[in-house]
């Protein structure tokens, strides 16, 4: 079972700035992050000796016991009786979700959408600490949601449903992720994947800790991939043409290192007006997430709530949310 001591595994020097610009990984990080990749790659192989030299009924297990969050046992078990979608075990494929299911119904009411930046431990002097979860609330979070009845899918799958007559499981929720941090792809994906739950990720189209190959594992997984900006700055104050570079440039260059549509934007810090709602329109956005506390709704798709979750939430902090979530949104307003 991961636990917060591997909080520590995320250096020190890559600290969520929220709301300023980011340096590129310096040698160190980079020598680090190559080491990192030798030593999984390593696991990987071994996981796999392992799996080759047991019994067949065993291999789900070995592998989920050998890479640690990597298995996905709680999935497998779910589609064992459906047998379609993604079940291999080992850890390729699109997550179940990333597909409509079977019990799935129309649905247009209000989605929770939670908002996460960092998983793991803040370093010392960190300027937003509370914006780092800790690893092991994480896993403990989501297991709750699916003791609930919830079920992780995309935002184009809810405007899907809202808008185009698709479908939802019965309790929808969605998972963004913001700006694009190391353990979003090391850990909130395999996490994720237990589940066979997909997230949205956030993605800063310059200067975020991914590498464009943690990206395109997460959208074979089934991941949606949003526009935020390319320099994470405050839009309300920027003038129109450098507005339009930051809005519809961003999805461009994402669009074109990624192939996929990115159809939705996020707010940085979640500031935004009335001309940065125009841009984000005008730049072909179907909806555009904020920071406005609530469940995000049919008829506001520029202006989506979203439930923060800090470091000091918890299991008891995101149910609370999840019980007040409707009411916030009324309260607010735009
Ligand atoms: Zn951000």
């Amino acid at each position: 079972m991961p636990s917060d001591w591997q909080d520590d595994q995320y250096p020190p020097e890559e600290r969520p700035d929220n709301r300023a610009r980011r340096r590129g990984p310096t040698r160190a990080q980079v020598m680090r992050r190559r080491i990192v990749a030798l030593a999984s790659l390593a696991v990987v192989v071994v996981a796999v000796v392992i799996v080759i030299a047991s019994p067949g009924d065993e291999q789900g297990g070995t592998l989920a016991a050998t890479t640690g969050a990597g298995g996905h046992k709680g999935a497998a078990g779910k589609q064992a009786g459906k047998g379609g979608g993604a079940s291999k075990s080992t850890g390729g494929g699109k997550v179940r979700n990333a597909t409509p299911q079977a019990d799935w119904r129309p649905y247009k009411g209000p989605v929770p959408i939670l908002e996460y930046h960092v998983l793991g431990r803040p370093p010392e002097g960190a300027p937003y600490p509370e914006l780092y979860v800790g690893r092991t609330d994480f896993e403990k979070q989501m297991n709750w949601l699916e003791k609930q009845g919830y079920q992780a899918v995309t935002l184009e799958q809810v405007q899907k449903s809202w808008y185009h007559g698709g479908t939802l499981p019965p309790k929808p929720i969605v998972i963004s992720f913001d700006d694009g941090y190391r353990p979003q792809f090391t850990f909130a994906l395999p996490t994720l994947r237990k589940h066979g739950w997909a997230g949205l990720l956030n993605l800063k189209a310059e200067g975020s800790e991914l590498y464009e190959s943690n990206v395109k594992a997460m959208l074979a997984a089934g991941w949606e991939l949003a526009a935020h900006t390319i320099h994470h700055l405050d839009l309300t104050e920027l003038g129109p043409a450098e507005l339009e570079e930051e809005v519809a440039g961003s999805r461009k260059i994402l669009q074109r290192t990624y192939h996929v549509p990115v159809n939705n934007f996020c707010y940085p810090a979640g500031r935004f007006d009335e001309t940065v709602i125009e841009a984000v329109e005008k730049a072909g956005f179907t909806g555009a997430t904020t920071e406005i506390p609530g469940f995000a709704e049919k008829g506001k798709p520029f202006e989506l709530a979203r439930l923060e979750i800090l470091r000091e939430s918890h299991v008891a902090g995101l149910a609370e949310d999840l019980r007040n979530g409707r009411g916030a949104t009324g309260e607010v307003g735009a």
